[in-house]
């Protein structure tokens, strides 16, 4: 498999790299700490062709692949950890589901104001009783003459707070087949956004009631039986976290290895001691061996949807990498990385969440062992 960026991608990658050095790593640190949604930098993002890089160019996307999403996220992760979530959030999350899904109508209402990182779209996928379980979730979608309504709780979700459009998971009947998705939107009646709650990563999301909350059937993004697709879009999702968590990973690392090469203690600098030197052996191991995983499940989906293996072995793979070495980085610098100054901190809290969202490291080799013995392991007792 050809992993070799194209001389576009290299210019691209450069673009990126150098826009991030000069307009988001003076302020970095600053935003690193700042838990609500810095729109500031969804629209200079939006103004850099970096939201909805993979859509058509017709759509008002860059007509790029998936690769080129990932290099987004990573160019940006170098310079400014937050503002890479951002470019995840316009590229992975909940609006490459809606892109992917959404009818013409739907695209015409919604996607300007997403591609130019006015709105925010959240997604509503969990319950306090589905959260690994995610096919035990009970929020209905019970039809009627003109559209649906739904009852039920949802809870987690990325920009649940203040985000003003949620792709949320619904059940129209009994079963797997029974599960689907809607889109609202927040001010909908019957649909109330509950108090702040905080997460160790400083994000923040509330939980979301839907009390006899109606909406019309134009809003149905994926109907009864759209369960399978739906998790063959989450498999882009899956990507978007495995890059920004092997990118803040080697955030983390750059920034460490930098401290190492001027630090000095007991009189030799601190990439002197082979103690440190086999952290920084370790974290180029497993970073690298990720990145590479990650490559091959974004080149091997050419124009299409990741595998469901590939994808599952990337995000285990970067998921672990990234935390271990933004963990590793921030023992490197002793106090200096666990003080707030610094962004290695926020690497560590950022990348410890992406072993439980989007499927736990414990799920996805749940689903790894169903590929290596080609066998369903149905977990109810
Ligand atoms: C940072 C962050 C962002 C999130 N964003 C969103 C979002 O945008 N939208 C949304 O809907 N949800 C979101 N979530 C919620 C996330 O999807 C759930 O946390 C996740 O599905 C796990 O569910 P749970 O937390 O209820 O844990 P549980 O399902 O209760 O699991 C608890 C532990 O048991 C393990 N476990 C469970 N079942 C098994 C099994 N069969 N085999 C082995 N181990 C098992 C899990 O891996 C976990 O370690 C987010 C969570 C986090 C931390």
């Amino acid at each position: 498999m050809n992993f070799d960026l194209t001389e576009e991608q290299r210019l691209f990658d450069r673009t990126v790299r150098k826009f991030a050095e000069t307009e988001l790593a003076p302020t970095a640190t600053k935003r690193a700490l700042q838990s609500e949604y810095p729109h500031d930098v969804a629209h200079r993002l939006a103004e850099m062709g970096l939201i909805g890089i993979t859509f058509d160019e017709a759509d008002g996307g860059g007509g790029g692949t998936l690769v080129d999403a990932i290099l987004a996220i990573q160019a940006v992760a170098m310079s400014c950890p937050r503002s890479a979530d951002v470019v995840q959030a316009g590229n992975f999350g909940p609006i490459r589901t809606f892109y992917e899904y959404a009818t013409p109508q739907q695209k015409e209402k919604f996607l300007k104001g997403l591609l130019s990182g006015e709105k925010t779209i959240s997604l509503g996928m969990s319950e306090p009783e589905a959260g690994s379980a995610v096919t035990e979730l009970t929020t209905s979608a019970r039809e009627t003459e003109d559209g649906y309504v739904l009852n039920g709780t949802k809870v987690f979700g990325t920009h649940s707070h203040d985000a003003d459009l949620y792709l949320v998971y619904v059940r129209y009947g009994p079963g797997l087949d029974g599960i689907g998705s809607v889109l609202i939107e927040r001010g909908t009646p019957g649909f109330e956004v509950g108090p702040a709650n905080k997460f160790m990563n400083g994000e923040t999301w509330s939980q979301l009631y839907f009390d006899n909350c109606r909406i019309p059937r134009e809003n149905v993004l994926l109907g009864t039986g759209g369960f399978k697709k739906q998790i063959s879009g989450f498999n882009v999702e899956r990507l978007g976290n495995a890059a920004r968590s092997v990118a803040l990973g080697r955030h983390a690392f750059n920034v460490a290895k930098k401290h190492a090469l001027e630090r000095r203690q007991f009189g030799r600098l601190l990439c002197e001691f082979q103690g440190l030197q086999w952290k920084f052996a370790e974290m180029e191991m497993r970073l690298s061996s990720a990145q590479l995983l990650l490559m091959r499940a974004a080149v091997g989906a050419r124009d299409g949807l990741p595998s469901a293996h590939d994808s599952a072995l990337a995000k285990l793979a970067c998921n672990e990498a990234g935390f271990f070495a933004s963990n590793e980085s921030l023992q490197v610098m002793g106090a200096t990385g666990f003080s707030q100054d610094s962004t290695v901190q926020y690497c560590l809290r950022r990348t410890r969440g992406w072993m439980i969202a989007g499927g736990s490291i414990e799920i996805l080799k749940n689903r790894l062992a169903e590929s290596i013995f080609d066998r369903r392991f149905p977990q109810h007792p």
